[in-house]
C-alpha cells in the first residue's frame, strides 16, 4: 500500500514538472533546449510515412496537389502533420524537466559546499585555541600537574588532533568540490617524504603493536609530485595500514622502480583484516566505509582514500588497491618520473 502511494506520488510529481515545463520559454527554444530540435526531427517522419501510404493505397503520384488533395479528404492528417511540433513540445518540456533538474542539484551542491567549508571553519578556530591550551598546559607553565592530570591532557589532546584531522578533511572535501584544490609539482624524491610519514605514525604503530617496514631505497630516481599532499596520502594510507591491522601485524612500504617505464610505483602493504573484493573500488568513494556500523571499533569518517584519488589524479597519477580478507590489502599509487614529465 505505502509503495502504491509513493509510486502514485511520484508519477503526479512527474506529471506536475511536466506541466510547468510546458510554461516554460526554455521548452520552445530550439538553440538552448536541443531536445526540442530531436523532437522536431523525431517527429517528421510521421507525417511523411501516412500521407505515402495513403498515396500508395489511393494510387496516386507523390505531387504536390495529390497530396492536397488527400488531406482535403481526409482531415485527419493534419494531426499526424502536426506531429514534428507536438513531439518537439513533448521533447522540449523533458529538455526543461531536466535543465531543472540539474539546476536544482547545482545549487544544493553549492550550497552543500558552502556548508561544509562554513562549519569547518567555525569548528577550526575554537580547536586550534583548544589545541593550545592543551599544549601550554603540558608545559607546566600554568601550575605543575599530578600524573592522572597528565593522563587527562593526553587523551584530550589525542581526541582534539583527531577532531582536527577529520576538519582538515572537510576541509579538503569542500575545496574539491569548489574547484579550489590545487598541487603544486615539483621534482621531489619520495624517500625523505616516506620516512617522515613513518615516523608521524611510530607511536601509533607502536600502541597497536603493528611492525612498520620501510623499503623504500634511498637513491630513489624524482617523481613529479607535491611534496604536502603525497605526505597526506601516504599518512592516510598506513594509518589505515596499522588501524585495520591485527596485534603483532606488520604494514611494509616499499617502491617499484621498472627503468623502462616513465612510472614509479609505491605500495602499502599490511597484514590486517582485508577487504572484500566487490568494495575495492567503492572505497575511494566519499565518506564510504566498509564496516559504516555504529558498533565500528575504527576511527575515521570515509574521506582519505576519496582525497587520496583525487590528488593522484591531480598528480597525472592512479591509486588502486588488492586485497585478501583475513590476509591483508596492498594499495599502490603511481607517480610520474622528474625526468620524463608531462605536461601539468
Ligand atoms: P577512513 O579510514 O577514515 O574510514 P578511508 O577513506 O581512508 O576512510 O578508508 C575508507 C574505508 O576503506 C575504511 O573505512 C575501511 O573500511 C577501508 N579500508 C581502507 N584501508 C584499509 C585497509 N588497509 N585495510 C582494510 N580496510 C581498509
Amino acid at each position: 500500500m505505502y509503495s502504491l502511494n509513493a509510486e502514485l506520488k511520484s508519477f503526479s510529481q512527474i506529471v506536475k514538472e511536466f506541466v510547468m515545463a510546458l510554461g516554460q520559454s526554455r521548452t520552445y527554444n530550439l538553440r538552448k533546449n536541443w531536445y526540442c530540435f530531436f523532437g522536431i526531427l523525431w517527429g517528421i517522419p510521421v507525417p511523411i510515412v501516412t500521407i505515402s501510404v495513403d498515396l500508395y493505397a489511393s494510387q496516386l503520384n507523390p505531387t504536390t496537389s495529390n497530396i492536397i488533395q488527400i488531406i482535403i479528404t481526409h482531415p485527419f492528417h493534419i494531426f499526424f502533420i502536426l506531429h514534428p511540433l507536438l513531439f518537439g513540445i513533448v521533447f522540449g518540456a523533458m529538455g526543461t524537466v531536466r535543465h531543472n533538474k540539474e539546476q536544482r542539484i547545482r545549487e544544493l551542491n553549492r550550497l552543500k559546499s558552502n556548508f561544509l567549508s562554513m562549519v569547518s571553519h567555525e569548528l577550526r578556530t575554537p580547536l586550534t585555541t583548544i589545541l593550545g591550551y592543551i599544549t601550554y598546559l603540558k608545559t607546566e607553565k600554568a601550575g605543575s600537574l599530578n600524573q592522572a592530570q597528565k593522563d587527562c591532557l593526553i587523551i584530550s589532546e589525542e581526541e582534539a588532533e583527531l577532531l582536527n584531522h577529520l576538519i582538515e578533511e572537510l576541509l579538503d572535501l569542500s575545496k574539491i568540490e569548489t574547484g579550489q584544490f590545487k598541487v603544486n609539482l615539483e621534482g621531489v624524491n619520495l624517500s625523505g617524504v616516506i620516512s617522515k610519514a613513518i615516523s608521524s605514525l611510530k607511536l601509533l604503530a607502536q600502541k597497536q603493536e603493528v611492525t612498520l617496514e620501510n623499503d623504500i631505497p634511498e637513491n630513489l630516481p624524482l617523481v613529479l609530485a607535491d611534496k604536502e599532499r603525497i605526505l597526506q596520502v601516504v599518512v592516510n594510507l598506513i594509518e589505515n595500514g596499522i588501524k585495520f591491522n591485527r596485534r603483532g601485524g606488520k604494514v611494509s612500504i616499499y617502491a617499484s622502480n621498472h627503468s623502462q617505464d616513465n612510472k614509479l610505483l609505491f605500495s602499502v602493504s599490511d597484514t590486517g583484516i582485508g577487504i572484500p573484493e566487490d568494495k575495492l573500488e567503492k572505497i575511494f568513494d566519499t565518506f564510504y566505509q566498509v564496516d559504516s556500523s555504529r558498533k565500528r571499533r575504527y576511527g575515521g569518517c570515509g574521506l582519505g582514500l576519496a582525497i587520496s584519488k583525487t590528488i593522484l589524479k591531480l598528480h597525472h597519477g592512479a591509486i588502486w588497491a588488492e586485497s585478501k580478507i583475513g590476509a591483508g590489502s596492498k594499495f599502490t599509487f603511481e607517480l610520474i618520473k622528474y625526468d620524463n614529465q608531462t605536461p601539468t
